[in-house]
């Protein structure tokens, strides 16, 4: 290793569990609003893998969402399940009545928030929770206690509520920064100091308003912490919550903490997600973006070529993640890139055809567009003055059916290696019946992995550009585009490309 400093005792904290709040905070993110199937699909998925306690959500909110968190538990997964809930009787039963498996129960504990809340003294406050919690273990053998807005509490107060928490019985406390206002170096003196006079396991709970999350729960741990609070893609109120993500490869691979999550499924864990909350992910989202593991400029490219560690972190690699490499076509590509690209399907171009056809692709990217591999093969093709290959498949005729009372469905017909393939599917909406029927006629076997599209221009004659990957039988990524004023048959144009590029590799 080169010299980093691990700051963690490791022999101390062998492991922090991971406390997955997307369902509750991350819920609350506003705009937000997830169906019942989605949140039982979500909640599947932190559970497999490897979260240790979903927060299901606030069963006193709402009979649906006592319904949700009811249903949840009766998934019996492996995650424990737990239900928020104020320092109020009625909130606890609610919970209860869900037969979750832990109660995470709050109040708020900072001046500000104890007298523009509940209107409650410091003694009052104290009372309250050494009451509520010996309610919550009269019923349930788990409780997890809140100290709302810890860090805006008055330290000495806060660790008193903490030891009346831990003496009533809470099983672990909780150490929230609600409005994301401390420091990592704070908030490691905040948790040394509770760690030092309250007997009981903490958790901690970051806010990202000022950009910090992550790094406090880390210092959190640090300072020896047990519990992450944390959300898929950090999403949660206002700037959201601390990254699932992030949170967890910074602890595996700089200080070498087990959290128990299965690291290889983060990428796809977070694109589900941002497919049911409609909330993108930034490309340059640290661990899951798109961008994470991409190399443009020519420098990069070479380095990342002879050696990935050359411009990657290397304690963190695409495969760990579910991630994937990619070398992309853009103004800063150089030659390596593009012979590497071009070798990966059999194109060998002299020098001086390199030199042009990366002259040509900059041309293309200063206009301003993306520049796929397509675009690609066919410059080299013209520059090399070569038909390099007969498309193996060419679409004849495509038929979309869609409507409010029929099932979506397609048929195709198209010449696959000169002989005639005729196929139909049905699918959710008209793309996904089209796609669907052209890879029934596909030469070879592919799998759709990614698809995107893009307006380009407002109003409903918007050109569309429709980006997607797919996957062959040898787990290798293809990218390809179609563009045009029909979004179904820019998504036909964009398979199409694919299936081409899939079978000339
Ligand atoms: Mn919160």
């Amino acid at each position: 290793m080169w010299g980093i400093v691990f700051f963690v005792d490791n022999s101390a904290h062998e492991r922090v569990t991971v406390f997955d709040t997307t369902l509750r905070d991350g819920e609350q993110t506003p705009g937000v609003a997830l169906r019942f199937e989605q949140k039982l699909e979500i909640a599947r998925q932190l559970s497999d893998i490897g979260v240790h306690v979903i927060e299901a959500g606030f069963p006193a909110s709402s009979k649906a969402e006592r319904e949700m968190v009811t249903a949840i538990k009766k998934l019996g997964l492996e995650a424990k399940i737990c239900g928020l809930a104020r320092s109020v009787k009625a909130d606890i039963d609610a919970c209860l009545d869900c037969d979750v498996d832990m109660v995470h129960v709050f109040i708020p504990t900072s001046d500000i928030q104890r007298e523009n809340t509940i209107n409650k003294s410091r003694e009052e406050v104290l009372a309250i929770t050494a009451d509520i919690i010996g309610y919550i273990r009269e019923h349930s053998d788990q409780c997890i206690f809140s100290a709302m807005d810890a860090t805006r509490t008055d330290w000495d107060y806060l660790i008193e509520v903490f030891r009346a928490a831990a003496d009533a019985g809470a099983t672990i406390i909780n150490v929230p920064d609600t409005v994301g206002v401390i420091s990592p170096s704070a908030m490691k003196m905040l948790i040394a100091r509770i760690n030092r006079d309250v007997d009981c396991p903490i958790d901690v709970h970051c806010h990202n308003d000022l950009g910090l999350a992550v790094a406090n729960t880390i210092a959190a741990v640090e300072a020896g912490a047990s519990q992450v609070q944390v959300t898929i893609n950090g999403i949660g109120e206002r700037a959201g919550n601390a990254d699932l993500a992030q949170t967890v490869m910074i602890l595996e691979s700089m200080y070498r903490i087990k959290t128990g999550i299965r690291k290889e499924r983060l990428v796809e864990t977070s694109r589900l997600i941002s497919r049911f909350t409609g909330i993108a992910i930034p490309p340059i989202q640290p661990v899951v973006g798109e961008n994470v593991f991409s190399h443009e400029s020519g420098i990069h490219s070479y380095g990342v070529m002879k050696c990935s560690e050359t411009f990657e972190p290397g304690i963190m690699t695409p495969e760990m993640v579910g991630h994937r490499r990619r070398l992309t076509l853009g103004k800063h590509v150089g030659r390596h890139a593009v012979r590497q690209i071009l070798a990966d399907v059999h194109i060998v171009p002299t020098d001086p055809q390199i030199d042009v056809i990366v002259e040509k692709v900059k041309a293309v990217a200063n206009k301003g567009k993306r520049v796929t591999d397509t675009d690609l093969y066919e410059i080299a093709e013209s520059v090399m003055g070569i038909e390099l290959n007969h498309k193996a498949f060419a679409l004849e005729d495509i038929a979309i059916m869609t409507g409010n009372h029929v099932i979506p469905t397609a048929s195709v017909r198209a010449k696959v290696k000169g002989t005639d393939h005729v196929f139909s599917a049905t699918g959710n909406g008209p793309v996904d019946a089209a796609l669907k029927a052209i890879l029934g006629t596909a030469p070879s076997r592919i799998q759709l992995k990614e698809f995107n599209i893009q307006a380009i221009s407002g109003g409903s004659d918007a050109i569309c550009h429709v980006t997607i990957a797919v996957e062959d039988d040898h787990g290798k990524i293809f990218d390809a585009s179609g563009s045009g004023d029909d979004i179904v048959l820019a998504s036909v144009e964009a398979m199409v490309n694919a299936v081409n590029l899939v079978d000339r590799a």
